[in-house]
């Protein structure tokens, strides 16, 4: 059971939304018709008018039942409220006799979703079902890994993004089919097999140096860097076409350009154990717009086990924010940050 979603312009929407908004009907008014339109929007006007008149002397008001809360905002943590209790008929309450009191600050959804700066309206729904499965984790917990795709098992939501330059591609973000960086250079002078982005490029030789200085005479060395879907496709199948080791084709980070990975003392950076270098790099990455992109505490999050010798360029500006807000996933960074895009 799969749902398609899209990934656009830094909003996720529904595939039915996109088309809708992506190909809008078009309207063909025909110019003899006009008279008669222009007509039926006056009657329609003033009836509008008439009925809000008679609303206003017989003092009604509007319903206002729904998602959408009017009132005062209030800190989302004042209280205990970061532990979600079950509130099954939040969405059904449509009774306005009992919003006398403290209606202002009991929203509708009663987690208090709608606070958070990270809130999609869209996904209220499994924000409400996640909660009410999780009591353990705190609304904002609730909303980032809703907002990334990560509420359910991996792999059973994929999701297409579509943006220029995707930030996310993971287990649950995939690259639309045919994607390809649309600029891609040597990481080293000397190897034309070995490719990244310009930026990634650039980014990496400034950290190369910086490691030289720092007392490693040959300063890191990157492995692997840009990689096709095709040879990903092989690389998945030659692992037995299973998840969680190799990326599936289209989910790679590497088909970005922006991954490196690193080579270290016998074999991939830290694979069997850290070293002084592998250390320097996990301390000092994120000062050159790397993050390291697969830790042990995220394993249950990115569904790749510890890999340092795996970095990933993501800017100066996303990698410093990362590090002091101690932010360890992208996922958790692109859920926090809905509209987030590189630089
Ligand atoms: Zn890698």
């Amino acid at each position: 059971m799969s749902t398609n979603y899209i990934f656009k312009g830094g909003n996720l929407m529904s595939e039915e939304r996109y088309r809708r908004n992506t190909y809008p009907r078009k309207r063909r008014v025909k110019k003899s018709s006009f008279s008669i339109f222009g007509a039926g929007v006056f009657v329609l006007l003033s009836t509008v008018c008439i009925a809000i008149a008679v609303m206003i002397i017989l003092d009604l008001s509007f319903p206002t039942g729904g998602i959408f809360f009017e009132g005062e905002a209030v800190p989302v943590f004042a209280d205990d409220s970061d532990s979600p209790t079950l509130v099954s008929t939040a969405l059904q309450t449509d009774n306005h006799e009992e919003e006398s009191s403290n209606s202002s600050i009991h929203p509708p959804d009663n987690f208090g979703f709608y606070l958070l700066p990270f809130y999609i309206l869209e996904n209220l729904e499994a924000y409400i079902n996640f909660a009410n499965d999780r009591p353990d984790l705190s609304v904002e917990e609730v909303v980032w890994k809703v907002n990334v795709g990560i509420h359910v098992p991996l792999y059973s939501l994929i999701i297409t993004n579509y943006d220029e330059n995707p930030l996310l591609v993971s287990p649950v973000f995939r690259l639309p089919y045919g994607f390809s960086p649309p600029n891609l250079v040597p990481i080293n002078n000397d190897n034309d097999a070995l490719l990244a982005t310009p930026e990634a490029v650039a980014a990496f030789r400034e950290l190369r140096s910086a490691s030289i200085r720092a007392g490693f005479p040959n300063g890191i060395s990157a492995t692997s860097g840009y990689r096709t879907a095709a040879r990903q496709r092989a690389n998945w199948e030659r692992n037995g076409s299973r998840d969680g080791e190799v990326a599936r084709p289209y989910h790679s980070e590497h088909q970005t350009g922006r991954a490196i990975d690193l080579w270290g003392p016998g074999g991939l950076m830290d694979q069997s154990g850290p070293s002084p270098i592998g250390t320097w790099v996990a301390e000092n990455a994120h000062e050159f717009g790397f993050i390291m992109r697969y830790l042990a505490e995220t394993t249950h999050i990115t569904g790749y086990i510890h890999e340092p010798w795996h970095i990933t360029y993501v800017g100066l500006e996303i990698s410093m924010y990362m590090f002091e807000n101690n932010i360890l996933s992208l996922e958790e960074f692109v859920g926090r940050n809905p509209g987030a895009k590189l630089p």
